[in-house]
C-alpha cells in the first residue's frame, strides 16, 4: 500500500467515526513543538469512567475546548480526547506535555490503530516516584509510526487549576524547553531565597521589624511560588502528595499578613496615618485568620477566599501607597511603583482563575513576574528607608556629639575663670600680704627706732641710764656663765658746776657732748659701752677686761679728755674727768650693784686724791 492510499485510508476510517461532527485530526511531521489546546476536544460527565464507554462514546458528546474552559478553576472531572497521526514517512518520537503540576489525577488512554490501549495513571496527588518521567510537567513519551492513526483520552480529576497547556514536543525541543524553564524558575526562585535569607539575616542581627516581616513574607513567597512551580513537591516533599493542597492556601494568607505588617513599618503609618494604619493590622489579623481557617475547608473554595484575599489586600496597599504618595511621602512613591508590579500581576492571575480573562500563558506566569519584580523593588525601598534611618540616626548621634562638645567646652571655660579668679584672689592676697609686710617692717623699725631712743640720751648722744642698767645685766650673766672678769668706769667731770657758773648752761652742755663723744670714739671693742649715768657723770662697761686693763683704758680717756681743746666765745676752758673702776668675775646676781658701787667708791678716792686722776677700786677703800 503506497503512502497516498494508506491515507485516504485513515483519513475514511477516521471519517466514520467523527470527521461527520467536525473532528479535526492533527498531523504530526518534523515540527518540533505543537500547541495541542486548538485540537482537544472533552466531554464532561461525572458517570464516564471506564475507557471504553469513552471510547464508544457518541462523537457528538464530544466537542472543543474552548480557552474559557481551559482556564477554569476546579471543574468536575473530564475527558479530553486527541487524534493525531505522523504525516511524514519516517518514525517519530514524541512527548505529549502537560504543562500544569497541580493537576490531580491523570488517566492517560494511548489507542493505536489495532492495538490494546496503553493505560498511564499520573497526577500530583501520586507520589512523585510514580511518574513515568522525572519532570515538573506530565509527560508521556511514545513513538509515531507514519501512517497510524494515535488517538488519546485523558481523564483530568482536579481541585485545583483546571488549566491544560497540552502540547506535543520532540525530544529536542523538551530537552531545550525544560533547560530553559529550569534556568527561569531556578533564578526566580535563587533571587527570592537570597533577598529572603538576606533579609532574615539582617533582621537577626539588627533586630529590625521591617526587615523580619519582610524576610517572612519573601520567605514564605519564595516557598509558595516553589511549591506553585511544582517544585516543592518534587524536592521537598516527593512522596506526601497531600501536603500540596493544605500547603497553598496556608501560604497564601501568611504571604499576605507578612505583607501588611511590613508595608505598615515600611509606609511609617504609625507617624503618618492612623487610621490606615489601623485599617493594616486589621486586615492583617483578619488574613492570619485565614491561615487558620482554610486548611478545614474544600481547597476549590479556600483556593478562591485566598484569591480575594490576595485582590483585596493588593488593592489596599496600593491605594494607601497612593494616597500617601500624593501627600508627599518619598518612600509611598518607591512603594507605590513595586507594588504595581505585583498588583498587576496579582490581578491578571486572579482574573485569569476566576475565567474573567483569557491569555496564552500559565495562570501563575503574570503573578510569578509581578512578584519577582516587587521583591526585588521592595528590597530597594527597604534599603533606601533603612539607609535613611541610619542617616537621621547619625544626625541626631552628631547633633548629641556636637551638644556633648558644647557641655565641655563651658565646662572648661568655667573652670578657665574659676581658675582666673583663683590666681587673680591669691595675687590679691599675695599683694595684701606684702602691704601688710611692708607695714610690719615700717612698724618695726619705727619700734626699733623708738625703742633705740628710749636707749640713747637725748644731749649728748650716748646709752642713757635704762640701756646702761639693761647691758650690765646682761654682762654680768655672760660674766658668770663664761668666767671672765667685768669692768665698769664711773667718769665724772670735774668741776663742772664751775663751767656752768662761768659760761652758762649752754657752754656746760657743748662741754657735755664734747667729753662723751671724745668717750665714745676712744672705745675699741663693740661689746664695750659708754651711757650718761647722770648729770656730768658717764658709766662705761667693759665686758672681758681685767682691772689692769679697764685701769688702761681709763687712764687713756682721762688723758683724751685732758687734749680736748673746748672753746667758748674765745675762752679756752680746760676739761679734766676723774675716773674710779673696778673688775671682777661675777658670782651672784647681786655683783653687779657691787661693781657700781665699788667703782663709785674709786671715783671718789679719784676726786679726794686731786681729780684728774684714775683709780681702781681696793678693799682698803671700804675702812
Ligand atoms: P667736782 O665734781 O669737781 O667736785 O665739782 P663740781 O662742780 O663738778 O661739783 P658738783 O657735782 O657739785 O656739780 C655738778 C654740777 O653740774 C651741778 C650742775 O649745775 C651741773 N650740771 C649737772 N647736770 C648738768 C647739765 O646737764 N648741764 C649743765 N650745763 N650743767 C649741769
Ligand atoms: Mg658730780
Ligand atoms: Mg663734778
Amino acid at each position: 500500500m503506497n503512502r497516498f492510499s494508506a491515507l485516504i485510508l485513515l483519513i475514511f476510517l477516521w471519517g466514520l467515526s467523527s470527521f461527520a461532527h467536525g473532528e479535526s485530526l492533527l498531523a504530526v511531521n518534523d515540527e518540533q513543538s505543537i500547541n495541542l489546546s486548538s485540537w482537544l476536544y472533552y466531554v464532561q460527565d461525572s458517570e464516564l469512567k471506564q475507557i471504553d464507554d469513552v471510547i464508544n462514546l457518541n462523537s457528538s458528546r464530544w466537542s472543543r475546548i474552548e480557552s474559557k474552559f481551559n482556564q477554569r478553576l476546579a471543574v468536575d472531572p473530564f475527558w479530553i480526547k486527541i487524534s493525531l497521526y505522523n504525516a511524514t514517512e519516517h518514525k517519530i518520537r514524541r512527548y505529549l506535555s502537560l504543562a500544569n503540576p497541580h493537576i490531580d489525577k491523570i488517566s492517560l488512554y494511548h489507542l493505536q490503530h489495532g492495538q490494546a490501549p496503553i493505560h498511564i495513571e499520573m497526577g500530583d496527588s501520586y507520589p512523585f516516584s510514580q511518574r513515568p518521567i522525572a519532570h515538573n510537567n506530565f509527560l508521556y513519551k511514545f513513538d509515531l509510526t507514519p501512517q497510524v492513526l494515535h488517538t488519546f483520552y485523558v481523564r483530568i480529576e482536579t481541585k485545583g487549576s483546571a488549566s491544560l497547556p497540552l502540547s506535543l514536543l520532540s525530544p529536542e525541543q523538551l530537552v531545550k524547553d525544560t533547560e530553559n524553564e529550569s534556568l527561569y524558575k531556578g533564578f526566580q526562585l535563587g533571587a527570592l531565597v537570597a533577598i529572603g535569607l538576606f533579609s532574615l539575616f539582617i533582621a537577626l542581627t539588627t533586630h529590625s521589624y521591617s526587615y523580619s516581616y519582610y524576610s517572612g513574607y519573601v520567605l514564605s513567597a519564595t516557598l509558595l511560588v516553589a511549591t506553585l512551580q511544582g517544585l516543592s513537591f518534587r524536592y521537598i516533599w516527593p512522596n506526601y502528595p497531600l501536603v500540596q493542597p493544605i500547603l497553598i492556601p496556608v501560604l497564601i494568607p501568611i504571604a499576605l499578613t507578612f505583607v501588611l505588617m511590613f508595608s505598615e513599618k515600611v509606609l511609617q503609618l504609625k507617624y503618618h496615618n492612623l487610621r490606615m494604619l489601623r485599617i493594616c493590622r486589621y486586615s492583617a489579623a483578619t488574613v492570619f485568620g485565614l491561615t487558620l481557617v482554610t486548611p478545614f475547608i474544600s481547597y476549590s473554595v479556600a483556593l478562591k477566599i485566598n484569591i480575594l484575599a490576595v485582590l483585596i489586600t493588593t488593592s489596599l496597599l496600593m491605594a494607601i501607597a497612593l494616597i500617601l504618595s500624593l501627600r508627599g511621602h518619598k518612600l509611598a512613591r518607591l512603594y507605590t511603583l513595586a507594588w504595581s508590579g505585583m498588583l498587576i500581576g496579582a490581578f491578571i492571575t486572579s482574573m485569569m482563575y476566576l475565567g474573567m480573562l483569557q491569555l496564552p500563558i500559565m495562570h501563575q506566569t503574570p503573578i510569578m513576574i509581578g512578584l519577582s519584580f516587587e521583591i526585588i523593588f521592595m528590597a530597594a525601598v527597604l534599603a533606601i528607608r533603612y539607609n535613611d534611618e541610619r542617616k537621621a540616626k547619625l544626625k541626631i548621634q552628631q547633633e548629641a556629639l556636637r551638644q556633648s562638645q558644647r557641655l565641655r567646652q563651658s565646662k572648661e571655660d568655667a573652670l578657665k575663670i574659676e581658675a582666673n579668679a583663683n590666681e587673680l584672689l591669691e595675687q590679691m592676697v599675695q599683694e595684701r600680704t606684702l602691704e601688710l609686710e611692708i607695714a610690719l617692717r615700717e612698724l618695726n623699725e619705727v619700734n626699733q627706732k623708738l625703742t633705740e631712743q628710749n636707749t640713747v640720751d637725748s644731749l649728748t648722744g650716748v646709752k642713757n641710764r635704762a640701756a646702761f642698767d639693761k647691758r650690765l645685766l646682761a654682762e654680768g650673766r655672760l660674766s658668770r656663765r663664761q668666767q671672765t672678769p667685768l669692768a665698769v668706769l664711773m667718769i665724772d667731770i670735774d668741776r663742772f658746776k664751775a663751767i656752768n657758773d662761768t659760761y652758762g648752761h649752754l657752754a656746760g652742755d657743748h662741754a657735755l657732748k664734747l667729753i662723751a663723744q671724745a668717750l665714745k670714739q676712744n672705745l675699741r671693742r663693740p661689746s664695750d659701752l659708754v651711757s650718761r649715768f647722770g648729770g656730768e657723770e658717764f658709766a662705761m662697761i667693759l665686758p672681758n677686761t681685767s682691772q689692769e686693763g679697764a685701769l688702761n683704758v681709763a687712764e687713756q680717756m682721762r688723758e683724751t679728755v685732758f687734749q680736748l681743746p673746748l672753746s667758748w666765745e674765745q675762752n679756752a676752758i680746760p676739761l679734766t674727768i676723774s675716773v674710779g673702776l673696778y673688775a671682777e668675775v661675777i658670782t651672784d646676781d647681786q655683783d653687779i650693784n657691787l661693781l657700781v658701787e665699788r667703782a663709785d667708791k674709786a671715783l671718789y678716792r679719784a676726786k679726794n686724791g686731786g681729780r684728774n686722776r684714775v683709780c681702781a677700786y681696793t678693799p682698803e677703800l671700804e675702812k
